[in-house]
């Protein structure tokens, strides 16, 4: 069979490849192989299936138990009694991932692209070998071929999943009881989610992180918002505590550590090791491809996601740049644009970062840490929801929207928040930013009320201490 495009991996990188290139009046085929627990094939990668999609139907749970719990009778609801039914939480959660990942399947028909569920070889000449569940091996014949494998989570060596006690974050989510103790190795987006979602509905969470500094990527007045806020939550979180092994016995698992002080070990029952993920490529490059892997896993490509083997392109997880869904799918739609000799670009300087925790973490461009170290003359604006009659409306006034901005040029370089909906609001700071905007731009744009987007614009108005709503500091 012969198409113009075809792309391997259905992922949020691959599958709006294939869309996009079927919608530029290509022909196209999407091969992928994600396999369910149950052995069933799904698409939309590891973002619909275990990733983006899962966490946060039961972050949103979870927090709404929490909030029952704890909020309810501010609010003068009396509900007594309330509790929790995990098994009902993962139905639900299991059924938003199958309309989720159904509807992938949907789009890609519509849009006319022929979908294979199977293992997907790219051999010399732009070629792929497609290996379906029963065995039977097709060969599609492709002018570009876009590789969008994807990742899988990292496995310690001393502390390999065994998907009873030492888990993945896969696993993690799919828990169908409230482990009474549990060990979170990494205290990185994912390990901070699941650890919220986990001591929400009751267990006792420590979180083991090797490195001396708490998000250690986020502006540094933001990391130290959500540690406060994560501690009152109860979330034992240890840092310069290097995981070094981990032994199961009849108590639980004893997990082994370093720290400033020498070894530890602590006892839990469930271990989710969620250190970090790296590219997956197995079996996907037969020999003599030309198509090359770095060091640490990843392939190759330029900045256009190019390999350098001619018409073969590579996105997502499996490049480099940031393991997110919505960076992966910007590069599969400028690919399939690229390849139909449309202009796309991406700015790789604009790709917003959200920890969908309480109080939510959301940041786009500069820390200020970064534009201290790179010697630019700033100003900051900073607004407390303290100060939102809405978020104190919604019970929700922790946190702040931190703004810098150039000073010379008045050119916004950063906006963090840390504070109710942060993944929502950040959305207006990466338009304004890709656009350019100053402060002054912000500042004159109306924003309605009472909203929590008027504490970006009031964050922009103190940055020239023209706060109205706050103390100009
Ligand atoms: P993947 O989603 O991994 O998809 C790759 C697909 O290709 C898979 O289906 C795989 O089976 C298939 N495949 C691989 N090799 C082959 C082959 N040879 N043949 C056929 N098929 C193949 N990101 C966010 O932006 N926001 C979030 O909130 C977020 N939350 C996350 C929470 C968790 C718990 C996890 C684990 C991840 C989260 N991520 C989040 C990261 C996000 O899931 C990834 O960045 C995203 O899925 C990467 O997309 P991708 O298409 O590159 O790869
Ligand atoms: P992320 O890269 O955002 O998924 O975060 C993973 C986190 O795990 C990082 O903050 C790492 O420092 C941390 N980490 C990696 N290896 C270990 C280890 N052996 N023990 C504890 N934390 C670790």
């Amino acid at each position: 069979m012969d198409f113009d495009v075809v792309v391997i991996g259905g992922g949020p990188a691959g599958y709006p490849a294939a869309i996009r290139a079927a919608q530029n009046g290509l022909t196209v085929a999407c091969v992928d192989g994600w396999k369910n627990r149950d052995g069933s094939y799904a698409m939309g990668g590891t973002c619909l299936n275990a990733g983006c999609i899962p966490s946060k139907a039961l972050l949103e749970s979870s927090e709404l138990y929490h909030r029952a719990q704890a909020e309810f009778a501010v609010h003068g609801i009396k509900a007594a009694g309330v509790s929790m039914d995990i098994a009902a939480m993962q139905k639900r959660r299991a059924t938003i991932v199958k309309t989720m990942t159904g509807g992938i399947g949907m789009l890609l028909k519509a849009a006319g692209v022929k979908s294979f569920a199977g293992h997907g070889k790219l051999l010399p000449g732009r070629k792929v070998e497609v290996t379906g569940a029963d065995g039977a091996v097709q060969t599609l014949q492709a002018k570009h071929v876009v590789l969008a494998s994807g990742s899988t989570p990292f496995e310690l060596p001393s502390l390999p999943f065994d998907r009873t006690n030492i888990l993945d974050s896969w696993d993690a989510l799919e828990m169908d009881a409230v482990p009474k103790r549990l060990c979170v190795i990494g205290a990185g987006v994912i390990g901070l989610e699941l650890g919220s979602v986990w001591r929400r509905l009751g267990a006792e969470v420590v979180v083991l992180e090797a490195m001396d500094k708490f998000l250690a990527v986020a502006d540094g007045q933001v990391a130290s918002e959500a540690a406060r806020h994560f501690k009152k939550q109860g979330l034992d979180i240890r840092l310069g505590a290097k995981v070094t092994g981990a032994t199961p016995g009849a108590d639980g698992v004893t997990v082994h550590y370093t720290d400033a002080k020498g070894e530890q070990t602590l006892v839990a029952d469930k271990v989710v090791v969620a250190v970090g993920r790296r590219p997956f490529t197995t079996g996907l490059l037969a020999d003599g491809t030309g198509v090359t892997i770095d060091a640490r896993g990843f392939i190759n490509v330029d900045e256009n996601c190019a390999t350098g083997v001619e018409n073969v392109w590579a996105v997502g997880d499996c490049v480099r740049g940031p393991m997110l869904a919505h960076k992966g799918k910007d590069e599969g739609v400028a690919v399939a644009d690229r390849i139909a000799g449309r202009h796309a670009h991406i700015n790789y300087d604009l790709v917003p970062s959200v920890i969908y925790t309480a109080p939510e973490i959301a940041w786009v461009g500069k820390t200020e840490e970064a534009v201290k170290a790179a010697g630019i003359e700033y100003k900051l604006g900073v607004f407390p929801f303290l100060a939102s009659g809405r978020a104190r409306a919604m019970e929700a006034s922790a946190g702040f929207v931190k703004l810098i901005a150039d000073k010379a040029s008045d050119q916004i370089l950063g906006v963090h928040i840390v504070g109710p909906m942060a993944g929502e609001l950040i959305g207006e700071a990466c338009v304004a930013m890709e656009f350019k905007a100053s402060c002054e731009d912000l500042q004159r744009t109306m924003h309605a009320h009472p909203t929590l987007s008027e504490a970006l614009h009031e964050a922009a108005l103190a940055a020239d201490k023209r706060a109205i709503d706050n103390v100009n500091r």
